[in-house]
């Protein structure tokens, strides 16, 4: 079944509460990347631009201290929203009470209204005590929220692994819930590898540590036509395997795990056969080595040429490509050249779906200039991952089917 998306809503005259992800980087007052209320654009214009009256917001940071509201005080997000948007965005600096109710009942259709960091409510100023209102969506914030509005738009993927009173907790409250845009493309994207991929449906892994990454790999192996791997987690592997990895990075707790997952994967797992190896774990060239040939003081910091070869033909032909993980330490320019390799692969795939999901990851895929050359760059760490893992995400499943 499909959900309901933003553009099947009748928003005329109605008050649209929509929850976006405006969780951005700041440092002293200053956002340092917009990405994120850039992304936030087609939403809150499609409400506008047809009639509705929005009331937006979103969490920023967390809120467990006094000291941590000045530090997320959400006004200065407010202020770029209305240089994107090129319309005023009247901001009330609270998260209930008088004031936003008045701000609410006087909206107009086309306005936009922003209100307060909803993480406010996860701190008592009074008890001095923290609360989580919001995180652990107590019923009566995300009813009062609700009341606030006629219709509710989720556009947040970044929190929809938890069930929050502005994501759960309104749309339990109030007639009708739709998804954003932004939450329609993770639902197309990642939802359809995960419920109907296209095959040959192959999925690339990366990253620090098997440990991190157990339920999405067992989901991978079980859905995925090929599993590749390459990161510091390869050494867990090849270590199983019985090689020398030398001073790489590696889980010695999870070998076990490691030598499971190969037996039960029946050949579908493909590890890399060369890497870029340095004595020490900086920004300096390294050597390419064999994985059979590393000296006991090899640290392996990159996947090699040879290993970028196999990975290109076992993509050959691929429909579905689901990657997650850095294939090195991409942050260094000396070990970046699997994870622009990887890029490479993806964006010359011709008609094939190609997803990246996860914090660095994407990063990476931006950093690199990969960003546009793929069909999608999933907005959430972990809940890209809690996705990819099957599991049904709260801030979907809250979302009305059509
Ligand atoms: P994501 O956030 O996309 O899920 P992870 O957090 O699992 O990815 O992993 C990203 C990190 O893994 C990066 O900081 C990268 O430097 C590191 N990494 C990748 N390969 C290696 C390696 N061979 N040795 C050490 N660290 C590595
Ligand atoms: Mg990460």
């Amino acid at each position: 079944m499909a959900k309901k998306i933003v553009s099947d809503l009748n928003v005329r005259g109605k008050k649209v509460l929509i929850r976006c992800d405006f969780n951005v980087p700041m440092k002293n007052g200053v956002i340092t990347d917009d990405t994120r209320i850039r992304a936030a654009l087609p939403t809150i214009k499609y409400v506008i631009e047809n009639g509705g009256k929005a009331i937006v917001f979103s969490h920023l940071g967390r809120v467990k201290q006094a000291s941590d509201i000045e530090k997320n005080d959400i006004t200065p997000v407010s202020v770029r929203l209305a240089e994107l948007i090129e319309k005023p965005v009247k901001f009330v600096n609270a998260t209930r009470g008088a004031e936003l109710e008045a701000a609410v009942a006087e909206l107009k259709e086309g306005e936009i209204l922003m209100f307060q960091n909803t993480r406010y409510e996860d701190f008592d100023v009074e008890a001095d005590k923290e609360v989580k209102k919001e995180s652990k969506n107590n019923p009566e914030l995300g009813a009062y929220w609700a009341s606030l509005g006629d219709v509710f738009v989720n556009d947040a993927f970044g929190t929809a692994h938890r069930a929050a009173a502005s994501n759960v907790g309104i749309a339990a409250n109030i007639a009708e819930t739709a998804a954003g845009f932004l939450l329609e493309k993770e639902i197309k994207f990642i939802g359809g590898a995960v419920d109907t991929p296209v095959r040959p449906y192959i999925a690339i892994l990366g990253g620090s540590k098997v440990s991190d990454k157990i339920g999405v790999i067992e989901a991978l192996l079980d859905k995925a036509d090929k599993v590749l791997i390459g990161g510091a987690m390869m050494f867990t592997f090849l270590k199983a395997q019985g090689k020398n990895i030398g001073a790489s990075r590696c889980e010695d707790d999870k070998l076990e795990l490691a030598n499971e997952l190969l037996a039960k994967a029946n050949g579908k797992i493909v590890l890399p056969v060369d890497a870029v190896v340095n004595k020490a774990f900086e920004d300096v060239p390294g050597v390419v080595k064999s994985v059979d040939g590393f000296d006991n003081d090899d640290m392996g910091l990159d996947i090699g040429p040879k290993t970028l070869e196999l990975f290109a033909k076992n993509l050959e032909g691929a429909k579905t490509v689901v990657w997650n993980g850095p294939m090195g330490v991409f942050e260094m320019e000396n070990y970046n050249k699997g994870t622009i390799g990887v890029c490479e692969l993806l964006a010359n795939l011709k008609g094939a779906s190609t997803i990246i999901g996860g914090g660095d990851s994407a990063a990476a895929a931006e950093q690199l200039g990969y960003a546009d050359k793929v069909s999608h760059i999933s907005t959430g760490g972990g809940a890209s991952l809690e996705y990819l893992e099957g599991k049904e995400l709260p801030g979907i499943a809250c979302v009305d089917e059509k």
